[in-house]
C-alpha cells in the first residue's frame, strides 16, 4: 500500500506487481490515486483507524469529496448509502453520530464501508475480526465474503484464525518469521500440508473426537524478528529438524500445481500427512 513512511521503511527488494504494473516503480502522486481506487485497506481496530473527533459520515463523504469531487451534499449521500450497503441500521440518521457511540462491530462495518468507497479491484483486511466476539465476527466475515463476490473484488485476508481461512479463502499463504514457508489451496493446505510449520498450527486446533487428550502446542516460541535462526527459520522448533536444517536455509520448492513449500524435507512431511 506504500503507508509506511520512507524513511524508516524501506522495500529490500523484489516487485510488488497489481494490475501488469510493480507499484515499487510508481511515483508518489500515482501510488496515492492507486490507494482507495485500485486497493483499499482494512484494519484491525476500527477505534484506532476511524478519527475520533469526525462524524463517521464526515469520513466516509471525504472520500468522495477528495476523490470524485463531490459536492458535501452528495458525499453525504453517499456516505448513508454505504452505511446502508454493511447493513448499519437506521444509517441516514445515525450519518452524523461519532465513532465512539457504535459497537465493535458497527465500526469494524464502517471501516468496510470506507474500503468499499471507491469500489476497488482488491482489499487487504488486516486481522479484521480480531476485536470482535465470535458470533458479531461471523457476521463480519459474511459480510465481507458476500461484498467480495457482489463487487467481484480481490480480497488477501491476513489472520492468526484458521477456522476463519478454510471459510473464505481459495489459496493460503503460511508464513513463518516474515516469510512464506508454504502456500497451497486451501483444501490441499488442510489434508495433507507440506511445511511442518504448518502442520504443528493444524495439530494445535483442538478437536471434539481427542476429548480428554492433552492439547498440541508446538513447542518454543517464534523467534526474535532481528536475530532469526541460520538456515531453516524454523529449526529450533521443528521435530523433524536434520543439520541441514541448521545452516541451509531452504528454497521454496515447487511440491504440486498450485502448491509450494520452504521445507528441505517438505516430501516427508507431505508422505506424513497423507
Ligand atoms: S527445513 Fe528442516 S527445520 Fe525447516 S521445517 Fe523443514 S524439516 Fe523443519
Amino acid at each position: 500500500m506504500g503507508i509506511v513512511d520512507s524513511p524508516p521503511g524501506y522495500v529490500t527488494g523484489g516487485e510488488i506487481r497489481f494490475r501488469g504494473r510493480d507499484l515499487l516503480t510508481l511515483g508518489r502522486e500515482e501510488r496515492r490515486r492507486v490507494r482507495g481506487t485500485g486497493m483499499a485497506m482494512i484494519f484491525q481496530d476500527a477505534l484506532s483507524a476511524l478519527n475520533p473527533v469526525m462524524s463517521v459520515g464526515a469520513q466516509l463523504g471525504e472520500m468522495f469529496q477528495v476523490h470524485r469531487g463531490m459536492s458535501r451534499k452528495a458525499a453525504r449521500a453517499e456516505a448513508v448509502e454505504l452505511m446502508d450497503r454493511v447493513k448499519i441500521p437506521a444509517a441516514a440518521s445515525r450519518v452524523g453520530d461519532y465513532p465512539h457511540q457504535f459497537s465493535g462491530g458497527m465500526r469494524q462495518r464502517i471501516m468496510i464501508a470506507m474500503a468499499l468507497a471507491l469500489e476497488p479491484d482488491l482489499i487487504i483486511a488486516d486481522e479484521p475480526t480480531t476485536a470482535l466476539d465470535v458470533t458479531v465476527q461471523a457476521q463480519v466475515m459474511d459480510l465481507l465474503a458476500e461484498l467480495q463476490r457482489e463487487y467481484h473484488m480481490g480480497l488477501i485476508l491476513i489472520t492468526h484464525d484458521l477456522g476463519v481461512v478454510a471459510d473464505v479463502a481459495d489459496t493460503i499463504a503460511v508464513m513463518y518469521a516474515g516469510r512464506i514457508v508454504e502456500t497451497a489451496p486451501v483444501h490441499h493446505l488442510y489434508r495433507a500440508p507440506a511445511h511442518p510449520y504448518t502442520r504443528g498450527l493444524l495439530d494445535s486446533i483442538p478437536r471434539l473426537d481427542h476429548k480428554g487428550q492433552e492439547l498440541y502446542a508446538i513447542k518454543g516460541l517464534p523467534p526474535n524478528l532481528t536475530a532469526i535462526p541460520p538456515g531453516c527459520p524454523f529449526h529450533p522448533r521443528c521435530p523433524l529438524a536434520q543439520d541441514i536444517c541448521r545452516s541451509e536455509r531452504p528454497p521454496l520448492h515447487d511440491v504440486a500445481p498450485g502448491r509450494t513449500s520452504a521445507c528441505h524435507f517438505w516430501k516427508e512431511t507431505l508422505d506424513g500427512a497423507r
